[in-house]
């Protein structure tokens, strides 16, 4: 059953009481009686009423003092009175008592259709105040409810947000690692392949080492992708920008695939119409999409095909255009917008890497401002890829960077070669050596630290990750030793984060070449160092003030 709605009687009178109780007596009422004042507000301090019907007169208090006491409760100002009045009274006390918050007067003799009547309203207006209160109560443990699931929500969002970015940052850890790890190997392989290019071997074995050559470099190519896709995706990927000539890099770019393009039997048409050549770009990575693309026009044109590399300007953008087209096996409409993105390969099994060269490339290329477009007729009938790169005004400047491998260093150079790795520290060693070097190899901190102790260096060429430290930590011993002399520190290492290269210079490395380094590329950078040490020295002893060697 419903809960029955609780109204207060008040008389001094036992039988009016009963009277006034016969009158609302109801299923769903539940009558309280009170004969004085002390029994009304005990009443009141025990429930709540839907209204109050009081005698005006008692004899202890007053039902005039009573209700004031009643409205002065914040607990009980609410309840509404009826007063019970005798026909004498006047209009006075009726008033007094609208102004103590009174809602109605009845006299008496009771008319019991207009007592029920008037009560049944404030009962009415009691449980509608109580449904709407239990209503809040309801709607208010909603809002609860649905601020507490918001909350809920947002927590976890957050982390697996946080747990996302965690597993981010341990796969561009694990990226780094692993391209570390399968780099690492690669190093003594090119160094032997240098090695055996330098010696006099029958035509086929030049061929095979040709292949092994080529291999690595790819191997490596495909290792450096997948870091590169890591630094794009962490916005790590950053540009070093100079002044370069679009023609040199891209006549490089298809010199390194000349042996390929011969090897398919392909014809290599070059187009060069551009006027505005000088770009201010990361000449690496420019070089980098020029050879991707014409590596891809290699892959997928078969023997006898032809590639062209074209250029013009565009000037009313003061671009520069660079085409490379094929006659190879096209591409579907249907899938020609894919190939930019990441693993995409328009294919299937015929496609040849990972899919990440051109996606790799777009950014690259967007990252200097361009932009990359590609067009086929349909499957068999060739490709064109385009690439529009800003040109700048002027001319650019020539230095002579390609220095021929064989060029021997102005002064023999006292290296301490630190590397744990054996095959690449004997295979560098011995490279270092046929160029008139010098050559000491520590293959732990603590060798080097004693050579470093024992005797000068000018070159400190150290692998970071050592058995029993890291290759950082001897570049300052290094320069303390050298005091007074202009010395210089190069990091070889197989991790080419920008953080990577950061620490090394922080450690005062002037160089950090990853892995696998090309002798060619070390060697260039130690013929300018020793340029640049034997004209220092000189200047030093003549003038007594040597630092040591800057960047
Ligand atoms: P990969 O060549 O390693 O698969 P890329 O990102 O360089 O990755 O190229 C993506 C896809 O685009 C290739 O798999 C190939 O299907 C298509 N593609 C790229 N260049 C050419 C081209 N010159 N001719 C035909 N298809 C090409």
């Amino acid at each position: 059953m419903a809960q029955r709605t609780p109204i207060l009687l008040v008389d001094d009178d036992a039988k009016n009481l009963l009277v006034l109780e016969t009158i609302l007596d109801a299923p769903d009422y539940q009558i309280i009686k009170a004969s004085n004042a002390d029994q009304t507000l005990m009443a009141l301090m025990q429930q709540d009423c839907a209204a109050i019907v009081m005698d005006v007169r008692m004899p202890d208090m007053s039902g005039i003092e009573l209700a004031q006491l009643i409205k002065k409760r914040r607990k009980t100002q609410h309840i509404p009175i009826l007063f019970l009045t005798a026909h004498h009274d006047d209009e006075e006390n009726v008033m007094l008592g609208y102004d103590v918050g009174a809602v109605d007067y009845i006299t008496k003799p009771v008319n019991p259709a207009i007592l029920r009547s008037k009560v049944g309203v404030f009962v009415d207006l009691f449980r509608k105040t109580a449904d709407l209160a239990r209503l809040n109560v309801a709607m208010e443990g909603e809002i609860q409810e649905r601020n507490a699931n918001e909350r809920a929500q947002r927590i976890i969002a957050e982390a697996a947000r946080a747990e996302a970015e965690a597993a981010n940052r341990a796969k561009d850890r694990f990226l780094a690692m692993l391209s570390h790890e399968l780099r690492t190997p690669l190093s003594p392989v090119l160094h032997a392949v240098a090695l055996l290019e330098e010696e006099e071997t029958p035509p086929a074995v030049q061929e095979l080492v040709a292949t092994i050559r080529r291999n690595v470099q790819l191997e490596a190519r495909l290792i450096d992708d997948l870091l590169d896709l890591a630094r794009i995706r962490s916005g790590k990927l950053q540009l070093h920008l100079e002044n370069a000539d679009v023609h040199d890099l891209l006549r490089r770019a298809a010199q390194i695939c000349e042996p390929d393009i011969r090897k398919q039997n392909l014809e290599l048409l070059l187009d060069l119409k551009a006027t505005r050549l000088k770009l201010n770009v990361d000449p690496a990575r420019i070089l980098q999409i020029f050879w991707n693309l014409i590596n891809n026009a290699i892959k997928y044109t078969s023997g006898g095909g032809l590639i062209t590399l074209k250029t013009r300007d565009e000037t009313e953008r003061g671009l520069v255009v660079i085409e490379v087209a094929d006659s190879g096996i096209g591409i579907h409409p249907d899938r020609i917008d894919k190939i930019f993105d990441a693993f995409e390969q328009a294919h299937g099994d015929q496609s040849i890497g990972l899919g990440l060269g051109l996606a790799i490339s777009r950014v690259l290329v967007e990252m200097h401002g361009g932009r990359i477009e590609v067009e086929s007729p349909g499957p068999g009938r060739g490709s064109l890829f385009a690439v529009f790169l800003p040109a700048v005004e002027g001319e650019v400047e020539r230095t002579r960077r390609d220095l021929p491998l064989d060029h021997k260093a102005p002064v023999s150079l006292r290296i301490l070669l630190t590397e744990d790795h054996f095959d690449t520290a004997s295979n560098l060693k011995r490279l270092l050596v046929r160029r008139g070097h010098e050559v000491d190899v520590a293959s732990t901190v603590a060798e080097a630290r004693a050579l470093i102790g024992r005797k000068p260096f000018d070159i400190l060429l150290s692998d970071i990750g050592l058995p029993d430290g890291k290759g950082l930590d001897l570049m300052q011993p290094f320069l303390n030793a050298s005091a007074g002399r202009s010395v210089a520190g190069i990091a070889l290492s197989g991790y080419g984060m920008p953080e990577d290269v950061r620490r090394s210079m922080d450690a005062g490395f002037s160089h950090h070449l990853t892995k696998p380094v090309e002798f060619a590329r070390l060697h260039r950078e130690l013929l300018a160092i020793s340029a640049r040490i034997s004209g220092q020295n000189t200047a030093g002893q003549e003038t007594g003030a040597v630092s040591s060697l800057p960047g």
